[in-house]
């Protein structure tokens, strides 16, 4: 890792008076001062709505094998994908305990309900591993482009795959997606886990056959670790988390589901009716993916903000710094120490940052009291639980509207408010156990009381 002089941070500090607050690890809101309009951010985007349309073509063709072989898809005839909700009490309540009005339509997209995995990995994860199988299976003239692809659930094809290993390293749910996909497969699939990764991820794992090597260290290493056993191996594919296109295309394929789903519920998106997306962001990928997505089809219609632990704000600081994946938060002192593990990243994506960085209109951090506070308020609101890493957008709206007022009056967005519509993604939590969702509830309510 490079070494960061104190002479660097006390340089930045003066030139990012933000930076301050964020290593101070107060809560804070940022505006993304080289945010472009879309056209000129497309000019310089290493993907494309060609790359995006792809995506979505080839998860199409895999549906009719993801039906049959994960039953709980079949309703939806084997596309992945999860509900969007009003969520119009829990709205009620923001409002009440932050004492801002929320102008505009408060929606949940409920990725905490994804099938097979229950988090916004269920997108990317899923989708890396499909496009891969895929190529194998071309290659070795096992499969054409025009097959009913449910013959991929078979012994021959099992067999075949069987030869080949996958490698992930992760905080917990990415691990959870490729390694259940990788092994329906057949796949031989090892997960290189974090320390943040929680006790049930890998017992869940484990019991579906996949290896799961733990690490005393964070994210950043158990990626690493992976990276260089699965380069000792040529039959071994490594889902490169920090620099995959897959895995972001995979994610922004959740753009064209949700705008069919914005328009079953007859809501308007234009000129006059401005969207607001509050994603939680680890690594980059799901948030940037899902942004990304959003921005070809709605183009300066969508504002994506992404929502960080103050304990880890590593694409802040990367994208405020311009230095991306060349810093972590623990150069400058922050400890990447969050119950918000899916988010405990300490070094963003840097493929990630340079491409969101056009199109991103802001980030902001919250602490985890405030992550446990929501997720009770939400079940009691809505009887929606979330696990607290997919609470962090859910501050968004009114930080928006409270913080933001430079942003919103910049892109003429002040008198729009009122017909606007913000959605919180809701990335995960449908899978943790009822014993542990108890446990966070209860944590939730202890500092609801002590305010
Ligand atoms: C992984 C994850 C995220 C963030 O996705 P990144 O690709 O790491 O930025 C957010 N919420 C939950 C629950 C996650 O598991």
């Amino acid at each position: 890792m490079r070494e960061i002089e104190s002479k660097d941070i006390q340089t930045w500090r003066g030139k990012y008076p933000l930076l301050n607050r964020l290593i101070s690890m107060e809560e804070v809101f940022w505006i993304n001062p080289t945010i472009e309009k879309f056209q000129t951010g497309m000019n310089k985007s290493p993907l494309t709505q060609e790359d995006a349309r792809d995506a979505e073509e080839r998860l199409k063709r895999f549906a009719p094998y993801i039906a049959k072989v994960f039953p709980e898809t079949k309703g939806m005839n084997g596309i992945i994908e999860s509900p969007l909700v009003r969520i119009p009490s829990m709205k009620q309540s923001l409002e009440q305990n932050y004492h801002q009005p929320i102008l505009g339509e408060l929606l949940l997209k409920c990725d905490s309900h994804l099938p097979i995995s229950g988090s916004i990995k269920a997108r990317g994860g899923i989708y890396e591993i499909l496009k891969h199988a895929e190529e194998l299976a071309f290659q070795h003239q096992m499969l054409t482009i025009q097959d009913d692809y449910s013959i991929i659930d078979s012994d021959r094809f099992r067999s075949f795959f069987s030869h080949y290993s996958i490698a992930v390293g992760s905080t917990g749910n990415l691990g959870l997606s490729i390694g259940i996909i990788s092994a329906k497969l057949g796949f031989k699939v090892t997960v290189h886990m974090s320390a943040d990764a929680k006790q049930w991820k890998k017992d869940l794992l484990r019991s579906k056959n996949v290896k799961v090597i733990e690490y005393e260290a964070d994210y950043s290493k158990a990626v690493e670790e992976g990276r260089i056993q699965a380069d000792r191996d040529p039959t071994c594919y490594f889902v490169d988390d920090e620099n995959s296109h897959d895995l972001f295309l995979g994610y922004a394929v959740a753009a064209s589901r949700l705008k069919k789903q914005l328009e079953e519920l007859e809501i308007t998106i234009d000129e006059n009716h401005p969207l607001f997306v509050y994603l939680p962001c680890g690594v980059g990928g799901g948030p940037g993916g899902v942004a990304f997505g959003l921005k070809l089809l709605y183009q300066d219609h969508v504002h994506c903000f992404f929502a960080e632990p103050t304990h880890s704000p590593c694409m802040l600081l990367g994208l405020m710094t311009g230095l991306h994946d060349k810093v972590s938060v623990q150069d400058v002192g922050i400890d990447n120490v969050t119950d918000a593990d899916g988010l405990a990243v300490g070094k963003p994506s840097g493929f990630v940052g340079k491409t969101i960085e056009p199109f991103l209109s802001g980030n902001y951090t919250v602490s985890d009291n405030q992550l446990y506070k929501l997720l009770k308020e939400l079940v009691d609101t809505e009887g929606i639980h979330l696990e607290p890493s997919a609470l962090a957008g859910m501050i968004g709206p009114s930080k928006l509207c409270k913080e933001g007022i430079d942003y919103l009056q910049k892109h003429n967005l002040t008198e729009k408010m009122s017909k606007g519509t913000h959605i919180i993604w809701g990335t995960g939590g449908s899978m943790v156990p009822d014993e542990m969702k108890t446990q966070y509830y209860q944590k939730g309510l202890k500092l609801a009381l002590e305010k």
